[in-house]
């Protein structure tokens, strides 16, 4: 299939000057890069990002949609948005990182796995920038958004506002103590990884519902695991290897 080129789709360069008179010819600064240059804002450039998505196993077609719906380069820096589509980690200040569109996308189908229509109420341990909690809108009825930097919660929070996502709760504290007046919950999908999966997290899971968070194995790598919380108990699955900033306690 012959694909379309990514970007810059409709790089606007601006119209040439006209030729003043007699003046010497002089190059013109490049115009700042800004997103709406960059045609970010068309779907095509998502579309694309999903085809890979599709193309390395994600199968769900609810992750898929909501892949396509969420617009990735808004929660990014903007000199990085030209990244902002590739199959990429990105540093969103404050020493953390806002992870590939792979693994957003693999944990949330993880998360989903066994359900149909919409999930429940989520809670995701990490905010971040924000990014995941707007994918998670499109899937759950209510998504409960804990983060331990102030700095990226206010950013999270200005991130999503013109978004207007009525069923996404930000809140500001350490997220290995859950959020208990949130649950039960359905899900919960951590975005750092800690030594262990915190009780406080299997308690607030409703029956019937799933843990979805990177874990340091013993050998010291992380690996994703999945709780899954049945009527006779618990069951834990080790899943492949993962690079997620550490869960850490308190707030900063
Ligand atoms: N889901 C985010 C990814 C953020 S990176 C996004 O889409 O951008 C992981 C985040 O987890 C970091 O912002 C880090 O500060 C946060 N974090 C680490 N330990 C935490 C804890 N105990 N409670 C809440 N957030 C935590």
């Amino acid at each position: 299939m012959n694909r379309r080129p990514g970007f810059p789709a409709r790089l606007d360069l601006g119209t040439p000057a006209p030729a003043a008179k007699a003046a010497p010819a002089r190059v013109q600064p490049a115009p700042p890069l800004a997103p709406q240059g960059l045609g970010l804002d068309s779907q095509a450039v998502r579309t694309r990002m999903v085809d890979k998505l599709a193309a390395q196993g994600v199968r769900d077609p609810r992750v898929l949609a909501a892949m396509g719906a969420v617009e990735r380069h808004r929660f990014v820096d903007s000199a990085l948005v030209n990244q902002a589509y590739e199959d990429t980690s990105l540093p969103i200040g404050l020493g953390q990182t806002i992870s590939k569109p792979n693994v957003v996308a693999r944990m949330v189908e993880l998360l989903l796995a066994g359900t149909e229509g919409q999930l429940g109420r989520v809670l995701e341990v990490g905010t971040g920038c924000g990014y995941q909690a707007a994918v998670l809108a499109r899937v759950a009825r209510e998504v409960y958004s804990i983060e331990r930097l102030r700095g990226l919660h206010d950013k999270a929070r200005d991130n999503l506002r013109p978004l207007r996502l009525a069923n996404v709760h930000l809140l500001f504290g350490d997220g290995m103590q859950g959020f208990a007046r949130g649950g039960p919950y359905a899900g919960i999908i951590a975005a750092a990884g800690g030594e262990a999966v915190p009780t406080a997290w299997v308690e607030q899971l409703a029956v019937g519902g799933r843990i979805v968070a990177p874990t340091v194995m013993p050998g010291g790598q992380q690996a994703l695991v999945v709780v899954e919380k049945g009527p006779s108990g618990l069951r834990q699955t080790v899943l492949e290897a993962v690079h997620f900033v550490p869960l850490k306690s308190g707030v900063a």
